[in-house]
């Protein structure tokens, strides 16, 4: 059996650990000093901008369309094995435009993608009205409408895949942190996983450790980095929130989500903080209150909505690579990086573990 360990419990070491669990070759350790979906993960809106986001080719595409493909097939596969029920909006997205600049990218943008068997629809203003009755036309141009994107709840999603890839025969160790990884005799390759009371040998080493990875890996002489980027949300509940029967979906506008989810409750969010030398990574809150007047901007009626709860996480935002990095380390033949997926880690989990797949396998 070839060992595999992966260390990062989050929505991107639990998704290869599932997907891994599928080979009969495999010898697999999930490990996280905390427990599953207490990183980024549990701080997400599980927004999955796919085929509504401007990428038309190249890997930023490539990883949204095989994400999307599998997760087709995940979630009922997933919650026939576990029993878990995993929450979803699957009215789909509607991004709001406010040009008519805008309005000309995203037509030719729905020609692409109809021309790839990919549906978006432009609305007029008043084709808009009549969907999303909450929005206040009179501020924007229009706005595409994406029926196959969708919405998930990541921690439950997240939680799903670790018992799916438990009862596949992946071996679980949470609250065990992975204090050093190390090579034998130098050779670049690394074979001992050292946690605080045990050692740990592994063929494979696959780091999905988010904002850990940088600490992990530099003593295998690598200084790049994962920096954190910061987003503050908003649970609130709008009790006359009006929409059509059976139609409820994620409006995005300006880059802020309004997802419903159950009650007459809706996350809103997310702020983008960046750190700063002068500041230390804290919420502002005056960019909270600012993102809730940007969202009553085009949705009046959220004025009146009550602000049950705000929370805050870090996005793993990836130093001089795209986002993701999925590769091998260095010069290190089995250490793999399935880090820095910044905004769409949710959406990219799928993609990376087939990614990952492939590298090991090869
Ligand atoms: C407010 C907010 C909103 C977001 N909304 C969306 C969205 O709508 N759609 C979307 O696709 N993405 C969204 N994201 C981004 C998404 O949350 C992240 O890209 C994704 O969760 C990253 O997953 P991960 O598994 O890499 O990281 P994490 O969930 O952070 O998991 C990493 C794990 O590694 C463990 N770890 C690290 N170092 C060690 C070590 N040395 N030993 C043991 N364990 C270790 C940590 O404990 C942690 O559990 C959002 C993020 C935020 C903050």
């Amino acid at each position: 059996m070839t060992k595999v360990v992966i260390i990062g419990s989050g929505i991107v070491g639990s998704s290869i650990a599932y997907e891994l669990s599928n080979y009969p070759q495999f010898d697999i350790i999930l490990i996280d000093a905390n427990n599953p979906a207490t990183g980024s993960t549990g701080a997400a809106l599980g927004v999955f901008m796919g085929i509504i986001s401007r990428k038309k080719r190249g890997r930023g595409w490539r990883l949204r369309e095989s994400s999307l493909r599998r997760y087709i097939t995940l979630i009922p596969e997933l919650e026939k094995l576990t029993g878990i029920s995993i929450p979803s909006n699957n009215d789909g997205i509607v991004k709001l435009l406010f040009s008519s600049e805008e309005m000309g990218i995203y037509e030719k943008l729905a020609q692409a993608r109809s021309r790839k068997g990919y549906e978006l629809n432009i609305w007029q203003p008043q084709v808009l009205k009549d969907y999303c009755p909450e929005v206040d036309t009179s501020s924007v141009a229009g706005a595409v409408y994406s029926p196959n994107d969708k919405q998930i709840n990541p921690t439950i999603l997240n939680k799903a895949l670790v018992k799916g890839a438990s009862l596949r025969g992946v071996q679980c160790l949470f609250g065990e942190k992975v204090e050093k990884i190390a090579s034998i005799n130098n050779r670049q390759d690394c074979r001992e996983i050292h946690l605080k009371t045990k050692t740990l040998s592994a063929d494979w080493v696959i780091l999905a450790t988010a904002l850990g990875t940088s600490d992990l890996i530099k003593s295998l002489g690598s200084n790049f980095t994962v920096n954190p980027v910061l987003g503050q949300a908003l649970l609130i509940q709008h009790k006359n929130w009006k929409h059509k029967v059976d139609f409820n979906p994620v409006i995005n506008g300006n880059d802020i989500h309004l997802v419903p989810i159950q009650n007459n409750e809706f996350w809103l969010g997310a702020t983008v903080e960046f750190p700063t030398e002068e500041t230390l990574l804290m919420p502002d809150e005056a960019l909270l209150i600012k993102l809730h007047q940007k969202a009553i901007s085009f949705l009046p009626s959220l004025e009146n909505a009550s602000i049950i709860m705000s929370w805050t996480g870090k996005r793993p935002r990836p130093e001089g690579k795209p986002s993701p990095v999925i590769e091998k380390l260095g010069d290190y033949s089995n250490i793999i990086l399935a880090t820095g997926h910044y905004r769409n880690g949710i959406l990219l989990a799928p993609a990376t573990a087939e990614s990952v797949i492939e590298m090991i396998l090869q």
